[in-house]
């Protein structure tokens, strides 16, 4: 039995979280942690109780959508409103952050920044990272807990069935990658 790692079990929870952003132009999740301890988690949504991005649409202005907040900014309001220390924590986020989400994660304290995807990486956050002594590090989302080895083991058998049925090699390597990237793993 393959055991996730810590890093892939906190951004797996961001994932989850960003499955429930009600913003239709993009869905982040952010947890943050503190002693391999998760703390608090965000999506980027309405205020609570407002009107949802994904039932009236967006509320655009320069090309941002203003009704939301982000994800990071949900999950830091989240420790303020209940009283959590960030400083030394980390924050693990889908998405890398917009520069005020990483001025925010700044001034709370937080020590580590891991991301999943680049997102608009600004040079500006980078360098105000680097001055306030922020470590920030890519970590490639493996969804490796998540898959059923079953299912992996039944579609490779297949591909290899339709090769020795004569498939073109054009098509069994199409096949493949859509299976590694439905499995995120190379088969
Ligand atoms: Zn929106
Ligand atoms: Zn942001």
């Amino acid at each position: 039995m393959a055991r996730i790692s810590w890093d892939q079990y906190f951004m797996a929870q961001s994932h989850l979280l960003a499955l429930r952003s009600t913003c239709t132009r993009l869905t982040v999740g952010a947890t943050i942690v503190r002693d391999k301890r998760i703390i608090a988690g965000g999506y980027n949504g309405s205020i609570a109780g407002g009107t949802h991005c994904i039932d009236e649409g967006c509320y655009v202005i320069d090309n941002h959508c203003v009704r939301t907040i982000h994800a990071e900014m949900n999950a830091l309001l989240q420790c303020s409103k209940f009283g959590v220390p960030t400083a030394e924590a980390e924050i693990y986020v889908t998405h890398f952050p917009c520069l005020h989400c990483c001025k925010a994660i700044i001034q709370a304290g937080i020590k580590t920044v891991y991301y999943a995807m680049d997102y608009k990486n600004h040079p500006y956050a980078m360098e105000m990272f680097e001055q306030a002594g922020v470590r920030v590090q890519y970590v490639e989302f493996q969804n490796s807990g998540l898959h059923d080895p079953e299912k992996l083991k039944f579609i490779t058998e297949l591909i290899a069935k339709l090769e020795n049925a004569g498939a073109s090699e054009e098509e069994i390597k199409e096949w493949y990658e859509k299976a590694e990237s439905l499995f995120s793993v190379r088969v």
